[in-house]
């Protein structure tokens, strides 16, 4: 599909501020996201100019516990800007946080578009099973009740957020309100809908653009198949790599130079925050390299750890991201890849790296180095945690 500048695009872009030039970097970015190569961005900006001129796709953006912070989190995309997303890309014809539809108006055009069938859902949010189902009521009955007709009906689900994904903050432990994620609600209903899962609290906004582009607009809805997901059903284009593989504090963590407390000097230079919680070697998103808000920054660029919650474990009752990564600031001597268990003072050589001979190369250069027995004091910062009562 080649891409050619039409006059409808260009004025809607130019209303918004958005230059060509700006536009076809922007659907290069997103090519890159959905696992494409930068070449794809013709098909990109074909496939949103065929947006704005064809009828809209239908889509339910439903809300289950939460705390609106993935809506918040996607009114604040700029290219496009939420309103083109949300009024031009799609035909949202229900969003119970922003819709100007209420009561009895808003609950009959939801009815009469899971009758049709064929949408887009994105669920925000836990699935409250809880209390029978009564620890969330939408318009006076429990949500669940009719959440399987909804999955069923409809033509993919993308799962916005860590609590969409497997129940997130509201599911953890001792989650009395029975909080799971949208994959598990589908499973245990024996609904076959296909689910895109897009953690991390709250969810990033590009990563929802790009994933309506694929959906809706590049032919994934006819073929699912083609999103290249993994085993949590996450898009792979997205969740491949960790955050420590691209993180621009990479260096220092070779180097074993952390910051082991806030405030000071080790902080200012901008050392590893590994030593204060950093989650980084073993959560997968790009969020180094697609950054937040505008692009400004991201968690560690601005001086936070990583506290992982780009993890998902939809199906693990207990595997959540923060029942997994709490307390967030406390490091863990250990550090979890799925099964996999290993030591910091190794880590450096054993994870993110492309290929294992040349990790086993790199480590044993580090080791010649000096590099792998220096750093942070572990045992002393344990000593410390125990006194604390934290750590792991
Ligand atoms: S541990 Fe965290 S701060 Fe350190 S390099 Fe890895 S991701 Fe960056
Ligand atoms: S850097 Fe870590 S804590 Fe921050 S959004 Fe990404 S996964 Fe979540």
């Amino acid at each position: 599909m080649a891409y050619e500048e039409n006059g409808a695009l260009q004025s809607l872009l130019a209303a918004r501020g958005v230059t060509r030039r700006d536009f076809l970097k922007w659907c290069g970015s997103t090519a890159a996201l959905l696992g494409m190569a930068e070449s794809f961005a013709p098909q990109i900006a074909a496939a949103v100019e065929g947006a704005v001129l064809q009828p809209q796709a239908p889509a339910l953006w439903i809300n289950g516990g939460a705390c609106t912070g993935c809506t918040e989190s996607m009114a604040q995309v700029d290219t496009p800007d939420v309103a083109t997303i949300v009024l031009d890309l799609l035909s949202v014809n229900y969003f119970e946080t922003i819709m100007m539809a209420q009561g009895e108006d808003a609950e009959a055009a939801k009815a009469d578009l899971v009758a049709k069938g064929g949408y887009v859902c994105i669920y925000e949010g836990t699935v409250m099973t809880g209390f029978e189902g009564n620890a969330l009521r939408v318009a006076g009955k429990p949500q669940v009740e009719e959440l399987p007709e909804v999955f069923e009906n409809a033509a993919a689900i993308v799962a916005v957020g860590s609590c969409a994904v497997d129940g997130g903050w509201v599911a953890a432990n001792p989650n009395p309100a029975g909080g799971i994620g949208v994959l598990e609600f589908c499973k245990e209903h024996n609904i076959e809908t296909p689910v895109v899962n897009l953690p991390t609290c709250p969810v990033n906004p590009e990563w929802v653009v790009a994933m309506v582009i694929d959906v809706l607009y590049l032919g994934a809805l006819e073929d699912l198949s083609v999103l290249d997901l993994d085993e949590f059903n996450r898009p792979k284009g997205i969740f491949g790599q960790t955050i420590h593989d691209n993180c621009s504090r990479r260096g220092h963590f070779e180097n074993g130079e952390f910051v082991t407390e806030f405030g000071s000097v080790e902080e200012a230079k901008g050392y590893c925050l590994y030593a204060v919680g950093c989650k980084g070697p073993q959560t997968f998103t790009n969020c180094p390299i697609v950054r937040w808000n505008g692009r400004a920054s991201w968690c560690v660029e601005s001086g936070a750890p990583c506290i992982g919650c780009g993890s998902a474990n939809p199906l693990e009752a207990g595997g959540n991201w923060v029942d997994v990564n709490a307390p967030f600031l406390n490091r863990h001597r250990d550090i979890h890849v799925g099964d996999w268990v290993t030591q910091p003072t190794v880590v450096g050589a054993a994870v993110g790296a492309a290929a294992v001979a040349a990790l086993a190369v790199h480590g044993v250069g580090m080791k010649a180095a000096g590099r792998m027995d220096g750093g942070a004091p572990y045992e002393e910062m344990k000593e410390r945690d125990a006194k604390k009562g934290g750590g792991k």
